[in-house]
């Protein structure tokens, strides 16, 4: 199918913040940034960096009047857009191009999964700003540590499970699908296992391979409405740039 191009940006980093063990933000500024046009939850751009790969990032904040974004960025130390992100310094420079992706539909449903591994907690956290305060919310977040459970916006209706893995450290190869603990399993184990009111909608995205498990339980075994799930992988064990 033919695509229109989307706008490029180009961007200078102006500063990074870590936000947990596994998470850093970067912060990007560009003169045209301003037109960037964020207008729903979960909006993602293509980042691509000076060696030339370029991968999805979600845009976590947009501070059009500031010509600024901020994205999140996983330093799980084995592809090019992570290794830049862990060195990346102000001054430093790249191109977006976007934004991209579609507004979740969740309907009027009155109960909303949200699950997500740190991959997708940006994007998580985006659907969570802009929801409807009358919307109970079961979010489950898996994470690296404890320590890595971000402080969350307070919010009436919202039950939020941090998920630890609680491995010692992340393997510096990164993670892959022979680990005795795979990235995204617990989160999937998790879900199987959890509550889910009856005609819930459901934002789920991480692991590719976690999220079509939890995707068909949701619509197999619970028998959620198929166009309120949204599940997408936003990468998988074991391939590079991967495309859902
Ligand atoms: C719509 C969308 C939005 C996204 N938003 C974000 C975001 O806001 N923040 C973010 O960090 N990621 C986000 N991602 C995921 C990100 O695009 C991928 O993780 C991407 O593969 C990272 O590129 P890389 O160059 O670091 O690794 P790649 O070169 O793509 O992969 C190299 C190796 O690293 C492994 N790998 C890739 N990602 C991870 C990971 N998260 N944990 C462990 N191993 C991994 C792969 O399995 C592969 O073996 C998003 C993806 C999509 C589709």
């Amino acid at each position: 199918m033919f695509r229109r191009p989307r706008p490029t940006h180009d961007v200078e980093v102006i500063a990074t913040t870590p936000l947990t063990s596994t998470l850093t933000r970067i912060t990007l500024a560009g003169p045209t940034l301003s037109e960037l046009g964020i207008e729903h939850p979960t909006q993602w751009v293509k980042l691509t960096i000076p060696e030339g790969a370029s991968r999805a990032y979600t845009i976590r904040h947009h501070r059009p009047a500031e010509r600024e974004v901020d994205i999140d960025v996983v330093l799980h130390g084995n592809g090019p857009a992570a290794r830049w992100a862990s060195v990346a310094r102000p001054g430093d420079r790249a191109r977006l191009a976007g934004p991209r992706g579609r507004r979740p539909d969740f309907g009027d449903a009155a109960d909303l999964l949200l699950a997500a591994d740190e991959s997708a907690l940006p994007a998580a956290l985006t659907v969570l700003d802009g929801l409807p305060a009358t919307v109970r919310v079961f979010a489950y977040f898996e994470v690296a540590t404890a320590a890595d459970a971000l402080p969350l916006a307070s919010r009436a209706g919202l039950t939020t499970a941090w998920l630890p893995r609680d491995e010692p450290r992340d393997d510096p190869r990164g993670s892959r699908r022979d680990d005795p603990r795979p990235k995204g399993r617990l989160l999937a184990d998790t879900l199987l296992a959890a509550d889910v009111p009856a005609g819930a909608a459901a934002w789920i995205a991480g692991e590719a391979t976690a999220v079509a498990t939890v995707r068909r339980h949701l619509l197999t075994d619970r028998a959620l409405p198929r166009d309120r799930v949204h599940a997408k992988g936003y990468w998988k064990h074991g391939e590079a740039d991967h495309k859902d």
